[in-house]
């Protein structure tokens, strides 16, 4: 499987607020991503994660002020699908697969830029890729090939397991070929056993190259395994940003992470929560 064409660009969030009618689901939030990065955003429930990840995808659009810049353009002013064709990708953490399709299929639909995308960016994406379709299929079946599925190409996606959807729901966001790479909780609702597939595939999709993750994930051993930054937000405000050990490791961020304060740092099975 190849790396995506052309390079992750910087990606810039400057002073972003998002409000659901008096909710405050983010504040000010500020941060930047140099290209190649794996950044986790953790914290607890409610403090803004999704938003943040909806934000940049384009889910969350008109409740917002303040910029979100990829690559030097202006993304908060996209909607989805623009978004989508400047190579940004996103999982869910409940995956909205068709069920009555093969995974197969399910992971082809992705190849347009992902249902959540619509019209718009399905023309846009056939415009500018136009593959034949069975090159889409042999892409497709790298994808689950990579990410250890290929017996399942076949199969039904009501059949399959939880961890599993989890995964076709990456193959499908990478069909849109991204450089920036949007999960949101990757091992939620996964046993130890996936965790560890899990954290294998980001490892492997940071070696290939070519691709900037923005991680939402509240398994701090995930985290410290795979994250090389973390982006730490409390309340929809930013409360550590920077290195990944640096932040994992300071008293100050573990003390905010409820649940996790009387956890050492080796002790494996901390959460976020
Ligand atoms: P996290 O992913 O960190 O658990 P969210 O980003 O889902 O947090 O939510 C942050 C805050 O925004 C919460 O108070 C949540 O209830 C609120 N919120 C999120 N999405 C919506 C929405 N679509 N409508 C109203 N409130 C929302
Ligand atoms: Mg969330």
């Amino acid at each position: 499987m190849s790396a995506p064409e052309g390079g992750p660009g910087r990606f810039e969030v400057d002073r972003l607020t998002v409000t659901f009618g008096g909710v405050r689901a983010l504040s000010e939030v500020s941060t930047v991503v140099p290209p190649g990065e794996l950044v986790a955003v953790v914290g607890p429930n409610g403090a803004g994660k999704s938003t943040l990840l909806n934000a940049v995808s384009g889910l969350v659009r008109r409740q917002s002020s303040g910029a979100i810049r990829y690559g030097g353009k202006a993304l908060h002013t996209m909607p989805a699908a623009r978004r989508a064709v400047l190579g940004i990708g996103r999982s869910f953490q409940h995956p909205p697969l068709v069920e009555r399709l093969t995974v197969l299929d399910n992971v082809l639909a992705g190849g347009f830029g992902g249902r959540d995308y619509g019209v718009l960016a399905q023309l846009a994406r056939w415009g500018k890729v136009a593959r034949s379709e069975r090159a889409r299929e042999e892409q497709a079946r790298s994808y689950l090939d990579f990410l250890g599925l290929s017996e399942l190409a076949g199969a039904p996606a009501q059949g399959i397991a939880y961890g599993q959807r989890k995964l076709v729901d990456i193959a499908r966001a990478l069909m849109g070929r991204p450089t920036l790479l949007l999960l949101d909780e990757p091992t939620s609702g996964l046993g130890r056993a996936e965790h560890a597939a899990m954290a294998d595939v980001l490892r492997r999709l940071m070696e290939r190259g070519g691709i900037t993750i923005l991680m939402v994930e509240h398994h701090m051993d995930l985290v410290r395994e795979t994250a090389t930054r973390v982006l730490g937000l409390q309340a929809g405000q930013v409360i550590a940003d920077g290195p990944a050990r640096e932040v994992l490791d300071s008293a100050e961020f573990r003390a905010s992470l409820v649940g996790a304060t009387a956890t050492p740092p080796a002790t494996r099975g901390e959460t976020a929560q």
